[in-house]
């Protein structure tokens, strides 16, 4: 299987590529997680991304279309793989179409997680983080019991300024601007595959794999 997995901020996409690569054992092929990897690794790669990265930019589209490239053409990725994060752009997506047919590949789905913004803005903005013991809380998903308190030392819970629905909806603006072109690209294709997010986790994961039948 051969899968494209697109989700914007809060739509449980790194949940859902768990359990699909584990569903099609197929590998998960996160550029993010492989910039990381060749930095922590000081590798060629890693230098040149983290040069970029350092000077305060994204990793240009050549590199990462390098890479890409360089993954999808190794032994284990000939029965599929899920590409994550990638493509994000147009450029991207066209990049990919030529790396494709250069190994004589075919895409079987591409996944859009789509979540409602009204659903995705308290997902985003809910963490409170204690201000005395660093605890970590979620105002849906792992509520302090009582509001404003941390339950492990009694300091005081604070919404850091990365959290504010001000920069969430500016993150999913960013995203919706980036990911529009390419969402219509594929649909054109035929290959979009539109899924409710706002569902359990384990009925998102079915409605993917009925999707890709
Ligand atoms: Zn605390």
């Amino acid at each position: 299987m051969k899968i494209i997995l697109m989700g914007g901020p809060g739509a449980g996409k790194g949940t859902q590529a768990v359990g699909l690569v584990e569903k099609y054992n197929i590998p998960h092929i996160s550029t993010g997680d492989m910039f990381r990897a060749a930095i922590k690794d000081g590798t060629a790669l890693g230098l040149k991304a983290k040069s970029y990265m350092d000077a305060g930019g994204l990793v240009p589209d050549e590199v990462t279309i390098g890479i890409v490239a360089e993954r999808l053409a190794q032994p284990d990725c000939a029965k599929g793989f899920l590409l994550d994060g990638f493509p994000r752009t147009l450029a991207q997506g066209n990049a990919l179409g030529d790396i494709l047919d250069r190994l004589g590949m075919k895409l079987d789905g591409v996944i859009n997680i789509e979540v409602d913004e009204k659903i995705l803005i308290p997902r985003l903005t809910g963490r409170r983080v204690c201000r005395k013991c660093g605890a970590s809380y979620h105002m849906i998903f792992n509520a302090p019991q009582q509001e404003g308190v941390c339950g492990q030392c009694g300091g005081e819970l604070y919404q850091r300024s990365d959290d504010t629905v001000e920069t969430a909806q500016n993150r999913l603006n960013v995203y919706n601007q980036q990911t529009e072109p390419l969402i219509a690209f594929y649909t054109e294709k035929g290959l979009l595959k539109r899924i409710n997010g706002d569902q359990a986790i384990d009925k998102v994961l079915q409605d993917i794999m009925k999707a890709l039948v």
